[in-house]
């Protein structure tokens, strides 16, 4: 059986026979999720943003993104800001995504990670 056409009233889709190839890499996510991350609960927050240091994270490694920056806190921090993780942030590293703050005339804060990564 092949793709069928389902038409409605005033909308029309294809159904797939064969589903939609797995955008993603089993490989990658892997190593995605064994990366050490700097957490903080809400309990100890507000928390500085680890790319633009502003206070603006409730909790940290809960892909919270900040308001100043933009950036998507998946845990990343000083321990490995070099790294492109190539999660929610994309093809850049942290220290990338600073740089680029900064050239857009953003002001960084004094940022502290909370506690050590694990
Ligand atoms: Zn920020």
């Amino acid at each position: 059986m092949g793709d069928e056409a389902v038409e409605g009233e005033g909308w029309s889709l294809v159904r797939r026979a064969e589903p939609a190839p797995r955008p993603v890499d089993g490989a990658w996510f892997g190593s995605y999720i064994s990366m050490k991350n700097v957490y903080g609960s809400a309990d100890g927050g507000p928390y500085t943003c680890s790319c633009c240091g502003h206070l603006t994270l409730t909790v940290r490694a809960a892909w919270e993104i900040c308001r100043e920056c933009g950036w998507e806190d998946d845990g990343q921090d000083d321990h490995d800001s070099s790294v492109v993780r190539g999660g929610p942030n994309g093809p850049v590293s942290l220290d990338d995504e600073r740089a680029a703050y900064v050239a857009e005339g953003g002001v960084r804060g004094d940022h502290v990670p909370p506690g050590p990564a694990v």
